[in-house]
């Protein structure tokens, strides 16, 4: 967006920006120049000098409904419409990729996104899902791929993607069976005696979300209206129905949703009913203090609600039991790149666990409730840790593939190479869907829908509203937030300017017709121990911080410059194996070896195509190595971080930061050969016993998990001198 002041030819650009550089040094505020993303060839991208006079800044979307009134009222802070916030930098730039990569192009050859679900066909339902497998699964995934499709089309204009995700919303919405019933006639009827093949209404959980981004984003109340009608209809369903009973209950969230913006009391006392009726057993299963061995989905959809119905309820009781569960999580299942232990079920904490990708998807939505259930930074410390690292390591840098089962911990992707659970399956392949699940004969296509709504919902979620008519910055990145403000509701945008998290440095730049007082939330990470402040150029002390946040209370002036450091120290942390990783702020690093990948085609299940291929990747250099630090020292002396790269467009594709770290080659270490010689048959090896030789000390280079595919993250960690030395 260009000034109206600016000249048009290039040279006057450049000379206007120097004038503009030489207004800020002269009136103090040198250190407010803007940092380097927003000077691009030189030219001012979107700068506005510090109380130049306001150009006209284009409003928050009008609120759906009666939001404003009803939605969220006991929240600390409360969800923004879809389209508040929107990506700037590496965020717009991941978004644009994942809409021409594989979330955009599935429709285009892979089942079952190719099909018809949700749109119309019903006929031959069984025979689409292959193999004569469980019917629903193709309901389930394109209710997920409808949901993070529309996002993300929504986020960065993309009228085409946004068309395609459409198509089944309205046929929806327009084609209710029995006047009332959103979904496929199959779906209606409830048999008294069900097995694995009836879900209940769990495809409807996972549908209605997507038809709740729509009437958010399409800014409609159609949809609205009928999704109400068609839960105030359903009274034949108790939401606690057969095997997938705890699924049925996740619709609480969108009927929780659907009171938020009409204020029907039904519907409030419909999502109270439903979960008045879950037996007591599996709440105390939710918060027992010992591992669980519940389906990780599951546990992540189901422990959010309590927390989602405190915000309407104000029953702290409520909020505590989601607090309760996801405290549990962390005792007994995080990994370290974030994401808990779930290769379908939750699992240990070894250098071999991983996760299945829907599990990185769906915990970082229910931190996302419990964030505003609580108001705690601590839960957009998680979110960010999951999406940084599980979450950006699961994808390929192109979004031509993701990987049903990652891990910190994977130096060999082939087919069969699956660690934890799984073997014998294509469940660590990149591709554009996971073949399937072992006990299966049929494609799953599980996660594949899912993993579209990972990035869009964690853009929806970065601000929210604040207690006072504030906002909060609750989750950080290149961004921009419209939205009114103040006891006068004054109309303001935020753009955020940063590289975060591969710079410590982030920027607000505010944009304001008329001066306006609303406090201004920033979370300060756990990790940061001396974050530093500046306005319009000048140190402040960084007010207190409580509860992960600190408050900034002052009247905000148009071009206002506010900017934060979080320092990024060095941290060491352990699995319960005895291994060691590295940490720095929210990143976690890996060793990436050199990755050689190939491509194969899976004909046969429909998944793949010429230009969506299976990827498998092996390592091209030594990837077997302990780490070689001295804990009688500073870890700065010994580990050199090197974030002197300028920062691309594109830096999860070529970090920016890497460090050096001294290390000792274990020769003996290799992979685990399963089966014969076959590539497709070694696999990633558990971490090596202590007495094996250590090859001579050397330095190693150490780069963000969530920029490699090919990675050791967790290694051998020797304390004293080594047993054996080379
Ligand atoms: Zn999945």
């Amino acid at each position: 967006m260009q000034t109206k002041q600016q000249p048009s030819s290039n040279a006057g650009r450049r000379a206007f920006i120097r004038g503009l550089l030489a207004t800020t040094a002269f009136t103090g505020l040198a250190d407010a120049i803007p940092p380097v993303d927003v000077l691009k060839d030189g030219v001012l991208q979107d700068g506005v000098p510090q109380g130049a006079k306001a150009a006209r800044i284009p409003k928050a979307p009008p609120s759906l409904g009666k939001r404003e009134k009803f939605l969220l009222p006991y929240a600390n802070f409360r969800e923004l419409q879809l389209g508040s916030v929107r990506p700037e930098g590496w965020l717009r730039s991941e978004l644009v990729k994942q809409a021409n990569g594989f979330s955009g192009h599935q429709p285009d050859f892979c089942f079952p996104f190719d099909r018809h679900y949700w749109a119309g066909n019903e006929r031959g339902q069984d025979q689409e899902s292959r193999n004569g497998g469980i019917f629903w699964y193709p309901w389930e995934q394109m209710g997920y791929w409808t949901d993070g499709a529309y996002r993300c089309a929504k986020l960065i204009d993309d009228d085409r993607l946004r068309r395609r995700a459409l198509d089944p919303i309205r046929y929806t919405v327009e084609h209710p069976v029995d006047g009332w019933f959103l979904g496929p006639r199959r779906l209606l009827a409830l048999p008294a005696a069900p097995t694995e093949e009836d879900p209940g209404r769990w495809p409807q959980a996972v549908f209605f979300r997507a038809l709740a981004a729509a009437a958010e984003g399409e800014n409609t109340p159609d949809i609205l209206t009928a999704m109400s009608h068609h839960y105030l209809n359903d009274t034949k369903c108790d939401y606690q129905h057969g095997p997938y009973g705890p699924r049925d209950r996740v619709n609480i969230e969108s009927l929780l949703w659907c009171y938020g913006h009409s204020g029907d009391q039904r519907l409030l006392d419909m999502a109270k009913k439903i979960w008045s009726g879950v037996p007591s057993s599996d709440l105390e299963d939710l918060i027992a203090d010992h591992p669980s061995e519940m389906h990780g989905v599951t546990f992540a959809e189901v422990s959010k609600l309590a927390a989602l119905l405190y915000m309407y309820t104000g029953n702290t009781r409520q909020r505590d039991m989601s607090v309760a569960a996801m405290r549990r999580i962390s005792k007994y299942h995080m990994l370290c790149d974030g994401t808990p232990s779930t290769t379908e079920e939750l699992r240990g904490t070894t250098a071999l666990d991983g996760h299945e990708t829907c599990d990185i998807v769906e915990f970082n939505i229910s931190w996302s409730y419990l964030l505003m259930a609580t108001g705690s930074g601590a839960y957009g410390d998680l979110i960010e840790r999951g999406l940084f690292n599980a979450g950006m390591g699961a994808v390929r840098k192109d979004w031509s593939g993701f990987q049903y089962i990652s891990c910190p911990n994977q130096v060999h992707v082939a087919r069969n190479s699956c660690q934890p659970t799984h073997q014998g399956t294509a469940a660590a392949l990149y591709g554009p869907n996971s073949d399937h699940r072992p006990e299966y004969p049929f494609v799953t296509a599980c996660c594949a829908g899912n993993i579209a709504r990972m990035l869009p919902l964690y853009v929806q979620r970065m601000w929210m509203k604040s207690p006072g008519d504030g906002l909060a910055a609750v989750l950080y990145g290149p961004s921009r937030i419209n939205a009114a403000v103040g006891k006068a509701k004054r109309e303001v945008e935020i753009v955020e300017e940063t590289s975060y998290p591969f710079s410590e440095r982030i920027a607000f730049r505010i944009r304001a017709e008329q001066p306006v007082e609303f406090p201004l939330h920033l979370r300060v990470p756990a990790w940061c121990r001396s974050p530093k402040l500046r306005v319009n150029g000048k140190s402040l002390d960084f007010p207190g911080v409580e509860n992960g946040f600190s408050v900034l209370h002052r009247t905000h002036r148009n071009g206002d410059f506010i900017e934060v450091d979080f320092p990024m120290e060095i941290a060491i942390g352990r699995s319960s194996d005895g291994g060691m990783f590295v940490e720095r702020g929210p990143l976690v690093y890996s060793l990436q070896p050199k990755e050689i990948w190939t491509s194969s085609a899976i004909p046969e299940m429909e998944i793949t195509s010429p230009q969506f291929p299976m990827w498998a990747a092996t390592a091209g250099s030594p990837w077997n190595y302990a780490l070689s630090i001295d804990k009688s020292a500073h870890l700065k002396d010994q580990i050199k971080v090197d974030d002197s790269a300028a920062i691309s467009a594109d830096p999860w594709n070529r970090s920016p930061i890497s460090m050096r770290v001294p290390a000792r080659r274990l020769p003996g270490w290799n992979l685990i050969r399963a089966k014969g010689d076959d590539a497709n048959w070694f696999k990633t090896p558990p971490l090596p016993a202590r007495d094996c030789s250590l090859g001579p000390e050397e330095t190693i280079t150490l780069v963000p998990l969530g920029t490699t595919h090919l990675r050791l993250t967790v290694f051998p960690f020797f304390t004293g001198a080594p047993p054996k030395s080379s």
